[in-house]
């Protein structure tokens, strides 16, 4: 089993101001609790657990209580000898959603994939199928976040009818479609576009022969998921 971080247990135990003590015992107790459980965490047997590992790491993100679990020298000595990652993320390549933080995972538990406004091409469908049909991975999480920089740079070339230079115009043909699909909702259009975003990339995803192929012998599930910038939290969706 991975040894996991214990400088929480140890920040815990130096706790000496006695009007704290007892709110912070019971913050101790869950840290614990989640150091126990990731201790003897067996290999997901399905696309829920995987999920539900998901959820309970971005709940300790969100709580300010991330362990950091699987990011010891022994984990980097296991996972050398080969991968069992348990879900493969699509997100986008901003800087503030770095998924093994956001979702508090280590070495070895996720199979990632970054494009701005997480733009699906060739090579990145390529990777996702590799990781769904050649690693087993059960789940794949496409996950847009709160303002994207992408998206609303998108928005603004379509609106402007501006050209864009380089290989950046095909990130705008990327997102274009969501941005279409959200001028027709009522609400912020930033904020429908980045939604629309996400529940494309899962239909898009849907799309691939392997996938569809491992969707049908319930071997895969494709969610979504919106990140908020401000609060930490990921809302999952399923399409
Ligand atoms: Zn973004």
């Amino acid at each position: 089993m991975s040894p996991v971080r214990n400088t929480s247990r140890w920040e815990c135990l130096s706790i000496s101001e006695p009007a704290v003590a007892q709110s912070a015992l019971a913050a101790c107790a869950q840290t614990a609790a989640w150091q126990a459980a990731l201790a003897a965490e067996p290999p997901v047997a399905n696309a829920d657990e995987a999920l539900q590992r998901l959820i309970e790491g971005n709940q300790r993100y969100v709580a300010n209580k991330a362990i950091r679990p699987n990011q010891t020298e022994s984990r980097r000595v296991e996972v050398a000898k080969g991968q069992y990652p348990f879900a493969s993320i699509l997100g986008c390549a901003d800087s503030r959603v770095p998924s093994e933080i956001i979702f508090d995972r280590g070495l070895g538990d996720l199979f990632i994939i970054r494009t701005a406004g997480q733009v699906l091409d060739d090579a990145v469908m390529g990777s996702i199928e590799f990781g769904a049909k050649v690693l087993g991975i059960p789940l794949i999480l496409v996950l847009g976040h709160e303002r994207c920089g992408a998206v609303d740079a998108t928005i603004g070339a379509l609106q402007k009818h501006a050209e864009v230079e380089g290989s950046i115009g095909a990130l705008v043909e990327g997102i274009k479609p969501a941005v279409e699909k959200a001028k027709e909702q009522p609400g912020d259009l930033l904020d429908n576009a980045v939604r629309a975003n996400v529940e494309l990339g899962v239909v898009n995803l849907k799309k691939s022969p392997v996938l569809a192929k491992l969707l049908r012998e319930n071997k895969l599930k494709i969610v979504g998921g919106h990140y908020d910038l401000d609060t930490g939290a990921v809302d999952f969706m399923v399409f």
